[in-house]
């Protein structure tokens, strides 16, 4: 059995409008004080990049959220 040493969280990151792909919610994984990363450009679990918003939670009760972020967040 191991112990985790570092607990992962992860943090909402808004992605931009580009093209015809519409701005999402996309979660970042970070291993850090989330206030180090915000307003940070991070790549999120899906592989995009996205600036990171600590003042919206993750997951976002939102409608434009990333299905995979969901997915790989979970
Ligand atoms: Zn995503």
């Amino acid at each position: 059995m191991t112990t985790a040493i570092a607990r992962t969280t992860h943090v909402a990151a808004r992605s931009r409008a580009h093209g015809p792909t519409a701005a999402l919610w996309h979660a970042v994984e970070v291993h850090r004080d989330p206030a180090e990363v915000d307003g940070a450009c991070e790549l999120t679990l899906c592989g995009s990049l996205a600036r990171v918003t600590v003042e919206q939670a993750w997951p976002v009760a939102e409608r434009d959220v990333c299905v995979s972020c969901v997915v790989l967040s979970s």
